[in-house]
């Protein structure tokens, strides 16, 4: 079979990879001049950056897609666990490493903020029995496909629904178990993961935490743009072909089937299309003469972020690769996410990258990604909030680190939610599609497959199951599943 796939993303690659190794003919078009699309790099002067993702969690799912095209994925591809995913700092001096072994957190986060080890423990193991049960079911497999509402462990998840706190939210849950304000606000941090707001996500969503303090949290041996790069070379070697700077300016539909593209003008016939990029722009750019499943696209749109990648001339010993430095009034915060204002005390992560590959940097220099959560783009004065912002992170920063970085920043470059939109055309500049803060949003994400075009299926973070690099992952192979059991009833 001939298929046709938009957008070399994360998910684009992974549905290439499964179905070339499945001996279909794939062919990838890309409008960027690049594979990877949020997951990439850039460099600035002698800095390089990673665009997006900084935390790799779920290693696995790339392993399997090695194993799945009958490669050793150690041949090509590495990493390590993490012995601390984050370093987390409070306005008060407090300082958390954040362990990923469930049993040193514990211990660390009962010394230096004075919560109990056993409640840190409980959230941890609620955490791990809420993913055991629904994880797989949610994660692996189509949502929208009665065979998985057939399958035994579905029975099981039914029986527990009242106990994983899918009908209150993730902050209830955590001040239920924690009981301790500093945690229930690094553990509330983790709605960010899929770009929610806690005070409104269903508890369910608190077994993310177990993604990091029980799965663990990976380091690419070679940085996160090798996840996105060794997976593209792999697609490369199982036949896939890819077409950069060639933009997809329309899927073509008859007779209720996609049965092609136009790119740039030209013509390609295929047997079935995938489309790996936004949903929202899949419907109002290249699907404009089909039925538009208002219901969907016009749900609320996840949170976006402002970047400020800076290349700092000093080494700070004492950060970790990841940082997140607090705000104290954190709910205020999320409330601001909702609307079109902006905090003056934001949540501020600091990534460096340099502390994984010296190339990323110059001797006893670091590439800092500064990342603060904002609401997507509904039009809001985005040139007035990044210089506001900018300054409110270098005054928080100077407080907390007592040095004053602004002097120190030798390279710059700054991504808001419009430059999000417009590299990687996700629809407001959203990093996860739509938000998770409805306790029906895993219900309600796009299909990967489309109920009114035969032969049409999605891919990456605005569809089912949802954003973040696994996540997009799994959306190729459960659209490689769906290819081979929609063809061979054919
Ligand atoms: P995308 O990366 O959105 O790629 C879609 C591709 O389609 C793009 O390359 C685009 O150019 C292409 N395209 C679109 N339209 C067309 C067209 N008409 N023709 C041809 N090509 C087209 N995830 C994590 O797991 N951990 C993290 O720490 C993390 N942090 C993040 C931080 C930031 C700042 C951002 C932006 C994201 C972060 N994420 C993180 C989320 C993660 O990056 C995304 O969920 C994932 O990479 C999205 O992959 P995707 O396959 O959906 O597609």
């Amino acid at each position: 079979m001939k298929i046709g796939i938009v957008g070399a993303g994360i998910a684009g690659i992974a549905s290439a990879i499964r179905l070339a190794s499945d001996g279909h003919e794939v062919e990838v078009f890309e409008s960027n001049p690049f594979a990877g699309g949020k997951l990439s790099e850039f460099r600035l002067g002698d800095y390089r950056f990673d665009f997006g993702p900084s935390l790799f969690t779920m290693p696995q799912y790339v392993d399997d897609l090695f194993e799945y095209a009958g490669e050793n994925p150690k041949q090509y591809f590495n990493y390590v666990r993490t012995e601390v995913v984050c370093n987390y700092f409070w306005e008060d001096g407090t300082t958390l490493s954040g362990f990923a072994d469930a049993e040193a957190f514990a211990l660390e986060a009962e010394q230096k903020t004075g919560v109990s080890a056993e409640n840190v423990r409980q959230t941890l193991r609620d955490s791990q029995r809420k993913y055991d049960i629904t994880g797989r079911l949610f994660l692996e497999f189509s949502l929208h496909r009665l065979s998985t509402w057939l399958r035994a462990d579905i029975l099981k998840a039914m029986f527990v629904i009242p106990t994983l706190d899918l009908f209150t939210s993730m902050n209830r849950v955590n001040e239920r178990l924690l009981k301790h304000p500093k945690m229930v606000q690094l553990f509330n941090r983790f709605a960010t993961y899929n770009g929610s707001n806690p005070y409104k996500a269903p508890g369910l969503l608190t077994m993310i935490p177990h993604f990091e303090h029980g799965i663990g949290c990976f380091l690419p041996e070679k940085g996160m743009v090798d996840i996105s790069q060794s997976l593209y070379q792999l697609a490369l070697r199982k036949g896939a072909k890819f077409y950069f700077e060639q933009k997809v300016e329309q899927i073509l539909v008859e007779n209720g089937k996609a049965s092609g593209l136009i790119v740039n003008g030209h013509k390609k016939q295929y047997d079935a299309v995938v489309s790996n990029c936004d949903v929202f722009y899949t419907y109002k750019n290249l699907l404009t003469n089909q039925r538009q499943p208002e219901r969907i696209l016009q749900q609320p749109k996840s949170t976006s972020a402002l970047i400020f990648y800076w290349g700092i001339k000093q080494s700070f010993k004492a950060l970790h690769l990841h940082n997140i430095f607090f705000s104290d009034d954190y709910k205020k915060e999320f409330e601001h996410l909702a609307d079109d204002s902006v905090y003056s005390d934001p949540t501020v992560y600091v990534n460096i990258g340099s502390k994984i590959t010296a190339t990323d940097a110059p001797t006893d220099c670091e590439n800092w990604f500064v990342m603060i959560n904002v609401p997507h783009n509904s039009g809001q004065d985005w040139d007035t909030i990044v210089k506001k912002t900018r300054k409110d992170t270098l005054t928080k920063l100077q407080r907390i680190l007592g040095t004053d970085i602004e002097p120190l920043i030798e390279e710059e470059t700054i991504m808001d939610p419009r430059t999000i939109d417009s590299r990687t055309q996700s629809h407001l500049g959203a990093l996860y599609g739509t938000s998770s803060n409805n306790k029906m949003a895993a219900f309600m994400r796009h299909p990967n497959f489309s109920f009114s075009i035969k032969n049409l299926y999605f891919c990456g973070g605005s569809v089912h199951p949802g954003g973040g690099v696994p996540l997009c992952i799994l959306s190729g192979k459960i659209v490689s599943e769906l290819i081979a059991k929609d063809f061979t009833r054919n």
